[in-house]
């Protein structure tokens, strides 16, 4: 797949539209993150990491999350599985300098492990890998803004991609076209009925992850809460 434009995403609390660095820019001063952030859950402060999340291809799918800075890598794992990656419960990794650097163990501490500059690499499935890049934006002490280790403050809408044969949406992905083909394996819903190729299964419907069309991957590329 060729370079795209940069895709945009909602703010989760005040609904602007924004690209992945506008909207790590943005977070810092949305008065309506500000207000939420500032409701009183019980429990005592604690400091929480603003990460940002990317496909280590180009950067088209994207997530900005708050995480508790005592909640593990682990807990980080579950989630980008549950969100882009799971498909058959291949093994993951984290690590720092590329995925062949050093490993950091998952029972790690958020607030163990990043600090500014740091960026982590996250690698799911060792044949048809998938990898995310994960970097901290910012720090805040407070309470959480849920029950869960993990919160969703932004993410990418899904990419605009156009039909192979007519130009209109795509809402669907042939794995045979891409692979055998060089093309581009998008199709509107009326070309994915009746399309030729069953060789790599049928067309797959598009999902907001940045594994669609890598091994079994089927989505549904959902936050797990
Ligand atoms: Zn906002
Ligand atoms: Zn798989
Ligand atoms: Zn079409
Ligand atoms: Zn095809």
């Amino acid at each position: 797949m060729g370079r795209r434009k940069q895709t945009q995403g909602l703010c989760a609390f005040c609904g602007k539209t924004l690209t992945r660095s506008g909207m790590a820019r943005h977070l810092a001063s949305c008065p309506q993150r500000a207000s939420a952030s500032a409701s009183q859950r019980p429990g005592p402060d604690q400091t929480l990491y603003q990460l940002q999340v990317q496909d280590a291809i180009d950067g088209t799918f994207w997530l900005q999350l708050e995480m508790n800075g005592a909640a593990t890598l682990a807990k980080l794992d579950h989630y980008l599985r549950a969100i882009w990656l799971e498909c058959c419960g291949h093994l993951s990794q984290f690590s720092e300098g590329g995925w062949r650097g050093d490993e950091i163990a998952m029972g790690r501490k958020i607030e163990k492990v990043f600090e500014p500059g740091l960026e982590l690499t996250h690698i799911y499935d060792f044949g048809t890998s998938s990898e995310t890049l994960i970097k901290l934006v910012a720090t805040r002490v407070g309470k959480p803004l849920t029950k869960h280790p993990i919160s969703l403050l932004a993410r990418n809408d899904p990419p605009a991609e156009v039909c192979q044969e007519c130009g209109q949406a795509a809402a669907w992905l042939c794995v045979e076209c891409v692979y055998e083909n060089q093309a581009t394996g998008m199709l509107c819903d009326a070309h994915a009925d009746g399309h030729p190729h069953a060789n790599y299964g049928e067309p797959l419907l598009l999902v907001n992850s940045p594994r669609v069309g890598l091994c079994g991957y089927e989505g549904p590329a959902k936050p797990p809460y």
